[in-house]
């Protein structure tokens, strides 16, 4: 098992070398097949310390940061997160290992198509999935436990703010198109709070409270 040997040493050295923790987390990453969430051209690579395209101008994130957002998330069994940007389907499987319930949108079709059947083919029946922009969130389904966005925005959208649960956690790239700050946000009965966790890059999150299409 060439890819297993692969993913154990990818979690000892760019997860647990890097000081991540929470062992839900670190058990999340041991189980998920991420060769499975790219192409096949690169499955090699899939457990690099890279982000790599998945396609349609967009990326997986590299392990590290996953791991980093989800940690941050401080979600656990009983928790309900919504992620904006599905992308490859990555980082929700890894969610979906950890809380009961994990919400997931994106707005370009053949990934969002490419994730769905990725997820019923490895049996991941806790993800639920929407193809929409969400930068104004699942309204539906709130509020959230953790919110958890995948992409870069301007600001944060107030949409999302209102959302999250009194108590809830909200990781969220902000900043222009070639650099963001990583921030964790909470909130509680006196308001919110924010924390800068560092500097990082994503793709553009576009929609209605995010970037302009072009
Ligand atoms: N979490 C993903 C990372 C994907 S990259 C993974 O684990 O692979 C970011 C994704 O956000 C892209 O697929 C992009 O199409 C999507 N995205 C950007 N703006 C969005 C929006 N407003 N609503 C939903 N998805 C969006």
């Amino acid at each position: 098992m060439k890819y297993a040997r692969q993913r154990a040493e990818m979690v000892g050295r760019q997860i647990e070398a890097r000081g991540i923790t929470d062992v839900n987390v670190i058990q999340a990453f041991q189980k998920v097949p991420r060769h499975l969430f790219v192409n096949e051209a690169l499955m090699d690579q899939a457990y690099g310390d890279f982000p790599l395209p998945i396609g349609e101008k967009q990326t997986i994130s590299q392990p590290y940061i996953v791991a980093e957002m989800t940690q941050a998330l401080e979600v656990s069994k009983e928790s309900r997160v919504l992620e904006i940007g599905t992308g490859s389907g990555y980082q929700a499987a890894i969610l979906s290992e950890i809380v009961s319930r994990v919400y997931t949108i994106e707005r370009i079709h053949s990934l969002f198509i490419k994730a769905r059947k990725l997820f019923d083919k490895l049996h991941y029946h806790n993800i639920l999935t929407k193809y929409s922009d969400g930068s104004s969130g699942w309204k539906d389904e709130s509020p959230f436990d953790g919110i958890i966005v995948t992409a870069g925005a301007p600001e944060i959208p107030e949409s999302l703010i209102d959302q999250l649960s009194t108590g809830g956690r909200m990781v969220i790239p902000v900043g222009d198109q070639y650099s963001q700050k990583l921030i964790k946000l909470y909130k509680d009965e006196k308001g919110i709070h924010k924390v800068d966790l560092g500097g990082c890059r994503f793709v553009k999150l576009v929609g209605t409270h995010g970037w302009n299409e072009i």
